[in-house]
């Protein structure tokens, strides 16, 4: 039988089901040092549950490979994103290893709205601040009830190292920088409401599942 197809009528076709709309909608903030696998793992939960939808950040950097406008990121130049801080836009933003990083209020707070849940992939400077804004929203606002805060760290800086060598995307001295700047942002892992160790990536994939089955 056809995909799709009736099971009582094999020449009707279904309607795939929309994604269902959540009464909890959850912001899920995941933070990681660089080459922990957190991009890996937001793909894949993005890629196999619909009903979580992927928050696209602005951003000052240039685009890398085959980065697309509007699918990647936003990018926007220096002038433009100034532009868009002064104007409030931002619910987050900070400086990541020299570049501006942005995620917009419009893009949560659309989501939400619509009762789908919205993954963040940002770094641990822009969790704290949605963190301490938090405290300044209503006790039933959207942002506030969903928010869901995730840690994903590797099972050493050794390992690290090793997973930042093995890309052999990075020059010597940025990897030198990243592993850094994984020992500041390792210290933030205490403040996330959950923890992941990345040993095995399938592994780490459940375990991100099971977080969130369990915070609906
Ligand atoms: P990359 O340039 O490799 O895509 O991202 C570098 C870092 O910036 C990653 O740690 C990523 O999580 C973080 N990042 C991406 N978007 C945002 C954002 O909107 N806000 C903040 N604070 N960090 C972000």
């Amino acid at each position: 039988m056809q995909e799709g197809a009736s099971p009582t009528h094999p020449g009707l076709m279904l309607t795939p089901p929309l994604p269902t709309r959540m009464e909890r909608p959850l912001l899920i903030a995941v933070s990681a040092p660089s080459g922990t696998g957190k991009t890996t793992l937001c793909n894949r939960l993005v890629a196999e549950r619909p009903e979580i939808e992927y928050s696209i950040s602005c951003t000052t950097r240039v685009p890398r490979g085959e980065e697309q406008d509007g699918v990647d990121y936003y990018f926007l130049s220096d002038r433009e994103f100034k532009k868009r801080v002064r104007r409030g836009e931002f619910l987050e933003h900070a400086n990541v290893h020299g570049n501006r990083y942005g995620t917009l209020s419009d893009t949560i707070q659309f989501a939400m709205e619509e009762g789908r849940h919205i993954i963040l992939d940002i770094d641990v400077q822009g969790v704290s601040q949605i963190r301490n804004a938090l405290a300044q929203m209503e006790e039933r606002s959207l942002i506030r009830r969903g928010f869901l805060d995730i840690f994903i760290e590797p099972s050493s800086l050794e390992i690290l190292e090793q997973r930042l060598r093995m890309r052999g995307t990075d020059s010597e001295k940025v990897i030198q920088k990243r592993i850094k700047n994984a020992t500041g942002e390792m210290q933030e892992a205490p403040k996330y409401a959950h923890r992941i160790v990345n040993e095995q990536i399938d592994q780490a994939y459940i375990s991100l599942c099971q977080i969130i089955d369990a915070s609906v």
